[in-house]
């Protein structure tokens, strides 16, 4: 084979398994990577498979295809509502609160300045662009990282998106049925593009069914689900 054909087989498989071109109205949001929510010594809410899906979001992060990375970091305080120990509960239990939300019963997770608020160490956090903390008000609790579970706040990460001029996020993180499913709703009823890459999520499942229910839940409102058959050795959508 002449070096020249040889030289562009090279770029051409150079292009396709290469970093993707950037969007730059496309944000990657990585939900919750924290010590608590990963299946580690210590942590105190893990996620069976959480650590197991640190590398492929590292894969994302690394990919260049992202505008902007952001994370979001669960946040409490010690005297935080959804903690069953504040409120003489068992873990999972749900309670209504007074204003009539359901709230589920979690052990104390997240707390500021603990080993289980931090990102775990393998996570690639060196290319953040922006980082949002929620859950911080000790009444109400916050699945989402765009709203509180009432609706009421919001965080600044829509300011933050929108100032950056992203119409589309790819949403990845702890956990499928909980904070990543609230942020997808949120991002649609906020009017962005959504994608989640299953590869890059794991579920509590407190009942076996809560991930399929999650995920048909979301395609019906428009979520692109990206599932692993899709995605190839080398290539990230
Ligand atoms: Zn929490």
């Amino acid at each position: 084979m002449k070096l020249i054909k040889k030289i562009s087989i090279l770029m051409l498989l150079l292009t396709v398994f290469s970093c993707s071109e950037k969007e730059n109205n496309h944000a990657l949001l990585v939900i919750d990577m924290q010590n608590d929510f990963c299946d580690i010594d210590g942590a105190s809410l893990p996620v069976k498979g959480g650590t197991s899906v640190i590398s492929y979001i590292n894969k994302l992060i690394n990919s260049g295809k992202y505008g902007k990375v952001v994370f979001s970091q669960d946040w409490h305080p010690i005297n935080h509502i959804s903690f069953a120990s504040n409120n003489g509960k068992n873990v999972y239990e749900t309670i209504t609160l007074e204003d009539g939300t359901q709230q589920t019963m979690w052990p104390n997770h997240c707390v500021p300045n603990t080993f289980g608020a931090e990102f775990h160490k393998d996570m690639d956090t060196s290319k953040t662009d922006y980082v949002v903390k929620k859950g911080t008000n000790p009444k109400v609790d916050s699945y989402s990282a765009f709203w509180d579970n009432n609706a009421e706040s919001k965080t600044d990460l829509d300011d933050y998106l929108k100032k950056n001029d992203i119409k589309e996020v790819t949403i990845v993180g702890l956990a499928l049925d909980y904070c990543v499913r609230f942020t997808c709703e949120d991002a649609v009823k906020l009017g962005y593009k959504v994608n989640l890459h299953l590869k890059g999520t794991k579920a509590v499942n407190i009942k076996p069914t809560d991930a399929e229910t999650t995920i048909k839940a979301l395609k019906k409102i428009g979520v692109n689900i990206i599932e692993y058959k899709k995605i190839g050795v080398n290539i990230i959508e």
